[in-house]
């Protein structure tokens, strides 16, 4: 076929096509949204602190000049959420029978209103109830004005996870049932010093906003043996006199950021790709959990995650410029260094159904020591591999896919509050090959700073992020977690397969 002026320009429109804005994105643009999120003035994003409500701002700032839009049920851009810090009991005397129990060394007062009893002891089981599997550890026990001894776990499951995850319920149980105080026997897998330091200090959570929310004295005891304790685990009641001082708490509203760009298919554009990023880190000084210096005690936290909330920020003003077919939830995160607790948050409160949300792409990682490549955690489980692949190739890198499993990466960042509710997710976090020296250099460090950030790479990350999403988005095919996923079946019970 012959050359012709008209084949030419041809050839330069279908070019012209295939960029879409990520691909002139200027470094300028990511550069200046990384030193803003990093910088002293914000004194290190952490949760609650005033530089972590001008960070949301500033996100929220650019959300609308990109022309993203509130969503309903969100004040604005924001999605306030109540962040509760609980300090355990300071002072707690426990005698059973003849025996006495030391506070912080036998056993444990953790949370719950002061208290001063002396009363009886019983035993419940698990303190389970699951009326659906016919199971109630108190069928025929009157624990009223009582002090009610479960075992920690559940009947089927004695996993940490599982111990965790039910004591709102079982405090639940039992103060419903009119018992004074609860207290679990210990036995799980850590050592019970561990136990006695972690869980002995103050804990941060997303506060329980439940009207039926228990307010009972809750502990950990260790069990010593041959005892009073012992007598009543084998269903013997005994006396028991215990004391707390009562826990403290504080609270405050915190805010996720949260927008959303309406996708351009009329149909598509009832399916949802949400994208998020922590944009909180631990703040400064003791907060920071790392050395510091009089010199330098702000852990800026560049790389995590002002990196990845920079890619999300350039994702919002891409995909806003030049719509998608699917529209796109753009949630900034909050919460993340304290336990992901801004996106477990909106996994339960979510503004859009979550069945409407087809996946979810987290930005967010360690740091990077190799700048030729992204990471995808995740990779290989959701179908979404050649997307990765492409995009990332579009700007000059490779990726690794799940680098350094042994640190379990994927379920360490906010995509694991979505894949638990079943949505397939995948992290992208800059190029890392392991956890050495190069990367602890700045992992959690004070010097984790915007001077030492590689610009030209994080620009490129940030358009790699933005080219995946609008990939994803625009792709007839749904993401969906591969077969014997340990997600898949939440997410054939999300979706309704
Ligand atoms: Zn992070």
């Amino acid at each position: 076929m012959r050359f012709t002026i008209f084949s030419f320009l041809l050839t330069l429109s279908s070019l012209a096509l295939a960029q879409s804005p990520e691909h002139t994105a200027p470094q300028y643009e990511v550069e200046s949204h990384l030193r803003f999120l990093a910088s002293d003035e914000l004194q290190g994003r952490r949760t609650g602190e005033p530089g972590n409500f001008i960070a949301a701002r500033y996100i929220a700032e650019n959300f609308r000049a990109f022309g993203a839009q509130p969503l309903p049920g969100a004040d604005g851009y924001f999605q306030h959420f109540p962040l509760e810090t609980v300090t355990p009991p300071s002072a707690s005397a426990l005698k059973i029978g003849k025996t006495a129990y030391e506070h912080r060394k036998d056993y444990l007062m953790m949370a719950g209103d002061a208290l001063n009893a002396k009363t009886t002891a019983v035993f419940a089981g698990h303190g389970w109830v699951d009326a659906s599997a016919g199971h109630d550890d108190y069928k025929g026990l009157d624990v009223k004005g009582k002090v009610v001894f479960v075992i920690s776990g559940l009947p089927d499951d004695s996993s940490p996870m599982a111990a965790f995850n039910s004591i709102r319920d079982k405090r639940r149980l039992a103060q419903e049932r009119g018992a004074v105080a609860i207290i679990e026997l210990y036995r799980l897998g850590f050592p019970w010093q561990f136990a006695l330091q972690y869980f002995g200090k103050s804990s941060t959570r997303v506060g329980d906003d439940s009207p039926d929310k228990a307010t009972i004295p809750y502990g950990w005891l260790k069990e010593k043996g041959n005892d009073a304790l012992a007598e009543i685990v084998k269903g013997a009641p005994q006396k028991i006199t215990l004391s707390s001082s009562g826990a403290s708490v504080t609270r405050k509203m915190v805010p996720n950021v949260i927008a959303v760009i309406p996708g351009s298919d009329p149909v598509l554009k009832d399916e949802y790709v949400l994208l998020s990023a922590h944009f909180d880190h631990v703040g400064t000084g003791k907060n920071g959990g790392s050395p510091f210096t009089a010199a330098d005690s702000i852990f800026n936290g560049a790389r995590d995650n002002a990196f990845g909330t920079s890619a999300l920020l350039l994702a919002a003003r891409t995909l806003a410029q030049q719509k998608t077919k699917r529209s796109i939830i753009l949630l900034a995160c909050n919460g993340e260094e304290m336990g992901l607790l801004g996106s477990l948050y909106y996994a339960d409160h979510p503004l859009i159904p979550l069945r409407q949300t087809i996946f979810n792409l987290n930005a967010d990682g360690a740091g990077y020591n190799e700048v030729t490549k992204i990471s995808a955690i995740g990779h290989g489980r959701t179908g979404t591999d050649e997307h990765i692949e492409s995009a990332a190739a579009a700007f000059g890198l490779g990726v690794i896919p799940n680098p350094v499993p042994e640190q379990g990466l994927f379920d360490r960042s906010d995509n694991v509050s979505f894949a638990a509710k079943g949505v397939p997710a995948v992290c992208i976090s800059p190029g890392v090959t392991g956890f050495d020296e190069t990367l602890m250099k700045y992992y959690h460090q004070a010097p984790d700073e915007a001077a030492s950030v590689d610009m030209p790479y994080l620009l490129r990350y940030c358009q790699s992020f933005a080219l995946l999403a609008r990939r994803i988005a625009d792709d007839a095919a749904k993401p969906i977690w591969k077969k014997g996923d340990k997600y898949e079946s939440a997410g054939m019970k999300l979706y309704q397969k």
